[in-house]
């Protein structure tokens, strides 16, 4: 019982953990690339300062309207679905027994226990139930289109914040190198905290969000130069 609750309990917390540590990796392996990559063109510091601070601004939004968007448009579709299931249940109360008793059978239960299963469940609150286990819709994983909009960019604003303060604070000469060695601690560390928090390995976690960020600093860093030499 101890147990299943915590499973619950850690489902539900790495729904937005999970949202918030991904919007800061994205901050910071973006934010952190541009930078790299004005600078690697031999930007001024004020023009690598002014492309982070625009990556800053731009990232946060795009994720907010992305994730606003998004969350909008599956909370649409479960609303749709609902409503269809409403009308079922209202047009044919005995299909709609059915179909909930079939479900549990396909589950494994007896057709008689299904049968009783589904009578009782649809008694209690039918359309609960066929939301449940007909469409899978659970109340926790209800949308909430503002509140994931305002997470994503403040993650990602957070995580922007990092590489633009160290960038700020560092002489041009050590720019590229501080910067993204801060970066990819930075990653490491989130990367491993995430896995840690869903019961992942944390080593592999951090691996594989620290890999991800080198090669996109890198490639950044690599096209700045070339345009930078050519320009
Ligand atoms: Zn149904």
């Amino acid at each position: 019982m101890t147990l299943r609750h915590r499973e619950r309990h850690r489902t539900a917390r790495i729904g937005w953990l999970r949202a918030a540590v991904l919007g800061a990796d994205d901050g910071i392996v973006s934010t952190a690339s541009l930078v790299l990559g004005v600078a690697a063109a031999n930007g001024t510091h004020s023009s690598v300062m002014v492309a982070g601070i625009a990556g800053l601004v731009a990232g946060a939004m795009s994720m907010a309207a992305g994730e606003y968007v998004s969350v909008r448009s599956q909370a649409d579709s479960e609303q749709a679905a609902l409503g269809m299931e409403r009308a079922e249940l209202k047009a044919d109360d005995k299909a709609e027994h059915q179909e909930l008793a079939a479900i549990y059978v396909q589950r494994g239960l007896g057709p008689a226990l299904a049968k009783q299963v589904a009578q009782q469940l649809m008694a209690h609150d039918a359309l609960g139930a066929h939301a449940r286990d007909e469409l899978g819709i659970s109340e926790t994983l209800r949308a909430r289109p503002i509140q994931a909009a305002f997470t994503s960019a403040a993650s990602f604003a957070a995580g922007a914040a990092m590489p633009l303060l160290v960038a700020a604070m560092v002489p041009a000469a050590t720019l590229i190198l501080v910067v993204s060695g801060i970066s990819l601690v930075f990653l490491a560390i989130l990367g491993g905290v995430a896995a840690r928090v869903g019961g992942a390995p944390m080593t592999t976690g951090a691996i594989r969000v620290t890999f991800w960020g080198a090669l996109a600093m890198g490639l950044t860093a690599g096209v700045g130069a070339l345009f930078g030499t050519v320009a």
